[in-house]
């Protein structure tokens, strides 16, 4: 394959769900109506200019559906449940005849962040490559570079992680016996995060989150909203890492193992190029499950002012189209986990939370294009192709990962 950034604006196309996305943004905040905000030398051209003010009736609709709540009828409240199954139970029964097991109590929840979670994530291949040189041999290097690899693969890859994390989440909740229904959205959000990764709490320092090697650590000291948000964002990192070690396995038909771990990780940290990517699609997953104008976009800007003119600006905004297009596979594969409800307590908990406007110089900076099949492709083989060039004559560097 051939090319460089560049040519990828060649296969860029609106991404309208973004642009609904934050549009909404101005009908959820509607006391800012005498705003008008221009998305002008942005790429979010259709939504050039909002007037707030003219959607509020039907805000108001749509937010009174949302009170509508759809509960099964009991004269006497459930105080039971089955371990096994979740159905809920009431006092006087004792085992779930389906299942055959012993009733549980609700009140004797199960603290979810007390949990233990070992999640598995797997690709076996032919080769089993136990040192980075024998990894990125020359036959290595020439098939990435080759690429043979299409679209259908990568909707394989999403496919094979979802189920990988299905699997984490069932084990989850049956090994630990949790009574999903009395959970609250974090600790929802919680458990689904730790079928996909450790996640550990912290009580000190100033970083809200980050990923590292293998576990999530989150503070648990701020909001619920932004812990859940926190949650998303690493989440995400963890994501687009674990497709690119997917990708990278399928062309080198290998087994995923600390070696490919290592190299993606690698190949994510080297470059600003890389960097940008990965913390554009971050922060647009964050948007796309909470609200878009509440990010905290300093990690990309911080990364943007140490680059001191390395990139232009049409590339940086290449580099988010590239970012966008991340999200959309990380949100296919999170929304089969969170559903529209619990999108929906989300957001609530959220609004609870968060008593501020949203922010109108980061929704400025928003870009709403994302790549076509054929574009997306081309990045994956630009960030894996000129990753590995530079991880094989840097063999000394990655051993220290
Ligand atoms: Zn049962
Ligand atoms: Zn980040």
């Amino acid at each position: 394959m051939t090319g460089n950034i560049r040519d990828l604006s060649t296969y860029s196309q609106n991404d309208t769900e973004k642009m609904d996305l934050i549009n909404g943004v101005f009908k959820e905040f509607p006391l800012f109506d005498s705003i008008k905000c221009c998305y002008k030398d942005v790429s979010c051209s259709k939504i050039e200019s909002i007037d707030f003010s003219e959607d509020i009736d039907e805000l108001d609709e749509s937010d009174d559906s949302k009170l509508i709540l759809c509960s099964p009828v009991f004269k006497e409240t459930p105080s039971k449940y089955c371990p096994k199954c979740g159905r809920k139970y009431l006092k006087a029964d004792i085992v779930c005849l389906d299942c055959l097991v012993h009733l549980k109590d609700i009140s004797d929840k199960v603290d979810v962040r007390d949990i233990k979670s070992e999640p598995k994530f797997t690709f076996v291949g032919q080769n089993n490559y136990s040192s980075f040189d024998e990894l990125l041999n020359k036959d290595n290097l020439l098939k990435i570079n080759e690429f043979d690899f299409t679209i259908d693969d990568y909707s394989t890859i999403l496919h094979d992680i979802k189920s990988q994390a299905f699997l984490n989440f069932d084990n989850l909740v049956k090994e630990n016996e949790i009574y999903y229904d009395g959970l609250d959205i974090l600790e929802k959000v919680i458990l689904f995060v730790k079928s996909f990764v450790k996640v550990e709490f912290k009580s000190s320092g100033g970083q809200l989150g980050y990923f590292e090697s293998d576990a999530i650590a989150i503070d648990d000291r701020s909001t619920k909203s932004l812990q859940i948000t926190t949650l998303i964002h690493e989440l995400s990192h963890f994501l687009i890492q674990e497709i690119l070690i997917h990708v990278l396995c399928k062309l080198l038909d290998s087994t995923r193992n600390s070696f490919t771990e290592s190299l993606v990780t690698f190949i994510l940290s080297y470059t600003h190029f890389t960097q940008l990517i990965d913390e554009y699609a971050a922060h647009n997953v964050e948007g796309r499950f909470t609200i878009f104008g509440f990010q905290d976009y300093s990690s990309f800007t911080d990364i943007e002012r140490k680059m001191d003119g390395e990139m232009t600006k049409d590339e940086i905004e290449i580099t988010k189209s590239i970012g966008n297009t991340f999200a959309l596979s990380i949100k296919e594969i999170l929304e089969s986990l969170i559903d529209r409800e619990m999108r929906e307590d989300i957001k609530e908990q959220f609004l609870k939370d968060v008593l501020d406007r949203p922010n109108y110089v980061a929704l400025k900076m928003e870009n709403c294009q994302i790549l076509n099949d054929e574009g997306f492709i081309k990045a994956i083989w630009l960030i894996l192709n000129e990753g590995c060039e530079v991880a094989a004559s840097n063999i000394d560097r990655l051993i220290s990962i």
